[in-house]
């Protein structure tokens, strides 16, 4: 992990950082944003009132809050604060946000020295304000690269009619996708578009738009584990792109916008090694309770020690575990509210990872050379599990449907599948050596820094 004060060579120089007001966006950007720290940048970061990060945690950088102060706005107040429905709110911001942000960035330009902004790639609206105050712009990307050239290959998945398959089609839904074989057809319809022109689609396709007409694009991976997609990058984005494993320079546990528990660390220091699963589906996915309860007696059948997630929210209609007989678990598991999930995954204990495939949770899988059992629900989730399963190998896919013996005889199969974490501990070892003088990581870093001091102030 990195030394925050590791440099002060261009403490004169400011970036503006926007992230997305969601857990699994603001993780990587805070994280980007205490690497840049660390090269001796000075940081901005702007954030809505909706999901604002801790400011006290990071003494070090100024925060100002934007666009949706007013809570009587009531664009917004309908707008669900858990679940999919939540993010409505980055449909509208991109909608009406490019005059209020461009008065915010005129204030804070005439203090001088700000080298540039760096916005999540979903704030595209951000490029055109960027552009009319000449300031350079470059994009967090939070996914993998490969999900995003999925995105931008949406209007081809389009013209071949993909979007318009349904579920009786079953021949053509298990067709190969050419230009990605490791995936079929049916991934594609499991990201959620009904096609490039809805909400959805639209948000997507102006994404790719305003990432292509950035001036650079980062990325949450690293060389080692998305190299052929790193060159079509190249090939198709004529901009540059700076691959950083963020979980290996800082863990994410000052932006966490939930309380963390570790009570359960005492109980997990005694278990022995690679023997525990941990089961987490991120921050934002709900489900069934019916559902819930097949994972629920899966894990007990299954007869391994875990320490499962389940965020208050998480069951649909019940506040917390109130579908859950007293006493259900028993001594095999710890269920928790909200966990440091890095530094979960790197004790020693942890045998693998149940995950909902979300990319974050993905990358500090592999960073910790855990392995995954892979059940994605929407969006990239499902493009992350096809990955981590055909491509690098370093989990398996849980997938159509909740069921208790298969959730069960999967977990057993899964910890004891030597070969899976051996691999998992290759890939692991790869990333280490990225790090080092010489090694991917380390030049891309260099490479950022260097590149963004060489922007005019
Ligand atoms: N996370 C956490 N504690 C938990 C569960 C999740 O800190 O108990 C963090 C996790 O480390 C990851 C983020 O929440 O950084 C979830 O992001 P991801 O992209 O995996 O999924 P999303 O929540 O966006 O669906």
């Amino acid at each position: 992990m990195e030394n925050l004060t590791e440099t002060t060579d261009h403490r004169h120089r400011r970036i503006i950082l926007f992230p997305l007001p969601y857990q699994g966006h603001l993780n990587p950007m805070l994280q980007l944003a205490n690497i840049l720290y660390s090269k001796g940048f000075s940081i901005t970061i702007l954030h809505t009132n909706f999901n604002a990060p801790k400011t006290s945690n990071y003494p070090h950088f100024t925060f100002k809050s934007v666009l949706d102060n007013a809570p009587q706005d009531e664009r917004y107040t309908n707008i669900a604060s858990q679940g999919l429905g939540s993010f409505d709110r980055i449909f509208l911001l991109n909608q009406y946000g490019a005059d209020e942000l461009r008065e915010e960035l005129e204030i804070l330009l005439r203090d001088g020295q700000v080298s540039c902004l760096i916005t999540d790639a979903l704030w595209h609206f951000t490029q055109s304000v960027a552009d009319s105050l000449n300031l350079p712009r470059l994009v967090l990307r939070t996914s993998s690269l490969f999900c995003f050239l999925l995105y931008a290959s949406i209007p081809l998945f389009d013209d071949r009619g993909y979007f318009e398959l349904s579920d009786n089609r079953v021949p053509e839904l298990e067709e190969e996708v050419v230009e990605f074989p490791m995936l079929k057809v049916k991934d594609i319809l499991k990201m959620g578009f009904k096609s490039k022109n809805d909400t959805v689609g639209e948000c997507i396709s102006s994404m790719v738009k305003q990432t292509k007409a950035s001036s650079g694009i980062i990325w949450n991976s690293i060389k080692e584990l998305e190299e052929p997609e790193l060159e079509m990058m190249l090939h198709d984005f004529p901009v540059p792109s700076f691959l950083i494993p963020f979980p290996k320079h800082l863990t994410a546990s000052s932006s966490s916008l939930l309380d963390q528990d570790r009570t359960f660390f005492p109980w997990l220091d005694l278990q022995p090694p690679n023997s525990v699963l941990y089961v987490s589906f991120g921050s934002v996915i709900q489900v069934e309770e019916k559902d819930f309860l097949e994972i629920a007696h899966g894990l007990v059948d299954s007869k391994q020690a875990f320490i499962w997630v389940v965020r208050p929210g998480f069951i649909k209609g019940s506040d917390w575990l109130e579908p859950l007989p007293d006493g259900f678990v028993g001594e095999m598991g710890r269920i928790v509210k909200w966990v440091p999930q890095q530094e979960v995954l790197a004790h020693n204990a942890i045998g693998a990872f149940w995950t909902h495939s979300g990319w974050n949770s993905t990358f500090e899988s592999v960073c910790e050379g855990v392995p995954m059992i892979c059940s994605p629900f929407w969006g990239d989730q499902p493009l992350n599990a096809r990955y981590i399963s055909e491509v690098t190998k370093v989990g398996v896919c849980l997938e159509n449907g909740w069921e208790r013996e298969a959730i069960a005889s999967a977990i057993k199969r899964v910890m004891m599948d030597q070969e899976i974490r051996e691999r998992a501990k290759v890939l692991k070892q790869k990333l280490d050596v990225s790090l080092i003088k010489g090694g991917s990581t380390y030049e891309s870093l260099d490479s950022l820094a260097a590149y963004i001091s060489s922007f005019p102030v």
